[in-house]
């Protein structure tokens, strides 16, 4: 199937590790020009010189923090000096810390929704007027599987991620008629160096290899194994392409299964 993104501009937040780059590096490979960010401007060269020499793709990098609301117009006005247009944007950030109740405080649960809710909903305020006047575009979130089952050490994410889907929602609702669509998708375990960190504080805190951690969350996923981001990149591109044409409005999980929810 021809996705049709040979020279669609895509930005994709937060992309100079994970699953934000390796969608950055998916678009690529299907002919898109992508803007990747991040907050280090080595991890960002590095991460284009990959995503160049794997695809000889027009990467460009634009360097900022997704809670800083004149970073995000930045990435967003370099995306459209340069290419003419925002055809797609992925937004996407760090995970807020892993804890419970009893370890956060009021400005804990403030910094989680200005890192996953927040920056969403700026990157989506930057991009949106460029797509309405073009009569076209793609939206889509990162958010985790947290927006649909909590996960049990991560109260922040939790906490956050559910006013992502109520945002995306609305939003989906109020752009359909202008061409653009707006989905969200929901990450299970996939081998990134979030879900190692979160595995190394498991494996410390239990006393446990980070190897047994992957193990027990592999196990705990129907498709027996710990996702690779390329298999999440790979839904995400289709996402993004023309011929998802008739899907708006969801939350999907990439997750092997994971999610036990019917809806
Ligand atoms: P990762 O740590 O591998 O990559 C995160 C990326 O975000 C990096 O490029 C980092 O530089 C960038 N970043 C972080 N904070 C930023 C900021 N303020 N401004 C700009 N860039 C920033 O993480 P990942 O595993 O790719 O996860 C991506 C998102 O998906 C996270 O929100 C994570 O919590 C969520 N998620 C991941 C999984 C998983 O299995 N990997 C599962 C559920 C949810």
């Amino acid at each position: 199937m021809d996705f049709e993104l040979k020279g669609k501009a895509a930005v994709v937040a937060a992309s100079s590790s994970g699953l934000g780059k390796a969608i950055a590096l998916e678009l690529a490979a299907e002919g898109a020009r992508v803007t990747i960010n991040a907050r280090s401007e080595a991890n960002l060269r590095r991460a284009a010189d990959e995503i160049r020499s794997a695809t000889g793709a027009e990467v460009l990098q634009v360097t900022g923090d997704l809670t800083r609301k004149e970073d995000v117009r930045r990435l967003i006005a370099e995306t459209k000096d340069r290419s003419g247009s925002v055809d797609i944007l992925v937004t996407n950030a760090g995970g807020p810390p892993a804890g419970f109740f009893d370890d956060f405080k009021e400005d804990d649960y403030r910094k989680a929704v200005e890192l996953n809710l927040i920056s969403t909903i700026a990157l989506c305020r930057q991009a949106v007027p460029h797509m309405k006047e073009a009569g076209w575009g793609r939206i889509v979130a990162i958010t985790s599987i947290a927006a649909k089952q909590p996960v049990e050490n991560l109260i922040l994410s939790n906490t956050a991620r559910a006013g992502v889907l109520g945002f995306m929602k609305s939003l989906a609702d109020q752009v359909a008629s202008f061409g653009i669509t707006v989905n969200a998708v929901c990450p299970g375990y996939h081998l990134t160096e979030r879900l190692r960190d979160l595995a190394s504080l498991v494996a410390g805190k239990e006393g446990v290899s980070v190897e047994e951690v992957y193990a027990r969350w592999a196990a705990s996923t129907p498709m027996k194994r710990i996702g690779d981001p390329k298999e999440f990149a790979a839904a995400v591109a289709f996402l993004c392409s023309v011929r998802a044409s008739y899907i708006t409005g969801t939350a999907i999980q990439i997750d092997g299964g994971v999610y036990r929810g019917l809806i």
